[in-house]
């Protein structure tokens, strides 16, 4: 392609610096919060009526029975198409719509959608309305530009990221969006830096633990067995030998920060014995504990299987019931997601990359994200290996009070987003 047409796209993108940062702050102003899941409706349709203006062949994509899904909060998706000039591969946009609940310590408002100092505050516009209204704009500076194409460009608005995406981009993988011969290329534009390329995330599994004990009167505890010192001996089984064996464990896979380029393993969830709540609302029983539960949600690298970080789980619950008298335990898989990274030698990671180079002047990095995020369900459900994150924002203000996106990076990112769309549309990829 001519050097020409590429600096013409990147101007035609600085020219709405003003128009990204409003699209952000208008998006920001409809608080879809997950959960429960408010307002996809609104969100979904003021993007579709967007691209629609565009000529967007635009479809509201309800998903109905999944997960979450009701009249009262409607998982509504949108996915929208423009075909260009003969055939072609298809490069997709997928943003998440959805926000988590804004939480406490903010100084503005979270839903004000307020712009300031180069910056655009409020709730989601780091993670990832930021990145959706740069990808928008992206595009429509390409539509605008009179640039030939051939292939197809999609921009969707999926729900449910926050909370697993079942109802959002699974659901439509199932449906064949995020599938061959329909797409070719998926661009997430979640926050990991305008300077980097995101191949992919870590594995996950996520294991509930029950240790069973006996009732007993609370004065005879010897009478009974405490679950909650059998978890407790769990736990410290695990603090003596798996911690330290877990924080040996390095990865190849380019994860952020360093400290997640291990195995990791947080215990999200215990609890054993009456609800402490029963202590305020009258003079509990005096019990020996007959159950503690714990959630283990373990992160875990392309180097390890989900059969081995089941084991070793397992190898020590096994090594405590050989111990100690009456250990009995169950446990159950609440979860799973198995590693996943994009090869950095694929076009589309190539073509990301070149334009990072031309944008911003320096070579792009690679990284993996410590989380999952959409990118396990086209992976594994659309079958899609080319997929990747690429978008503006600070990994870090994600999620947090005063979050924001600056206006610069939005556009630094759009220009890569353009650039990277237009030469995968033409092949132009070296
Ligand atoms: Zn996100």
């Amino acid at each position: 392609m001519s050097g020409d047409e590429k600096e013409r796209l990147s101007a035609e993108i600085e020219a709405r610096r003003d128009e990204v940062a409003a699209l952000t702050a208008d998006l920001v102003r409809i608080p879809t919060i997950n959960p429960p899941g408010d307002e996809y409706e609104a969100c979904a349709r003021f993007l579709g009526e967007r691209l629609a203006a565009k000529g967007f062949a635009v479809e509201y994509l309800r998903a109905e029975g999944a997960h979450g899904d009701s009249d009262a909060h409607p998982r509504t998706n949108v996915v929208a198409r423009i075909e260009g000039d003969g055939d072609g591969p298809c490069v997709h946009f997928n943003s998440h719509i959805d926000v988590v609940a804004a939480g406490e310590g903010w100084t503005c408002d979270p839903f004000g959608g307020e712009i300031r100092d180069g910056r655009v505050y409020g709730r989601g516009t780091c993670d990832m309305k930021g990145g959706l209204a740069a990808s928008v704009v992206a595009v429509e500076a390409l539509l605008d530009s009179g640039i030939a194409f051939p292939g197809a460009i999609e921009v969707s608005g999926s729900v449910d990221e926050e909370s697993g995406g079942y109802a959002g981009v699974a659901w439509l993988a199932e449906q064949g969006y995020f599938s061959r011969p329909r797409v070719d290329h998926v661009i997430i534009p979640e926050p990991l830096y305008k300077d980097a390329v995101c191949l992919g995330h870590r594995g996950v599994w996520w294991a509930e633990v029950e240790v069973k004990g006996r009732i007993a009167h609370g004065s005879m505890p010897f009478l009974g067995v405490s679950a909650i010192r059998g978890m407790g001996a769990f736990i410290e089984m695990v603090e003596r030998e798996l911690y330290p064996r877990l924080e040996q464990r390095r990865t190849e896979m380019p994860v952020i920060p360093d400290a997640a380029r291990q195995s990791t393993l947080n215990f999200n969830s215990l609890h054993g014995g009456l609800p402490e709540r029963a202590y305020a609302e009258g003079f509990p029983s005096a019990l020996v504990a007959d159950r503690c539960r714990i959630v283990l949600d373990r992160r875990y690298l392309m180097e390890e299987d989900e059969a081995e970080v089941r084991g070793e789980i397992v190898a020590i619950l096994e090594k405590l019931s050989a111990e100690r008298p009456e250990f009995n335990y169950e446990i159950s898989e609440l979860w799973s997601v198995p590693p996943t990274m994009t090869d950095p030698q694929s076009p589309l990671v190539r073509a990301l990359d070149r334009n990072i180079e031309v944008v911003l002047g320096q070579p792009a990095r690679h990284v993996a994200s410590p989380g999952t995020y959409d990118q396990k369900h086209v992976r594994r459900i659309g079958n899609l290996e080319n997929c990747v994150a690429y978008g503006p924002g600070i990994l870090e203000l994600a999620h947090q009070p005063d979050e924001y996106v600056d206006i610069d990076d939005m556009v630094a990112s759009a220009q890569v987003m353009g650039g990277a769309a237009l030469d995968l549309l033409r092949g132009d990829v070296a």
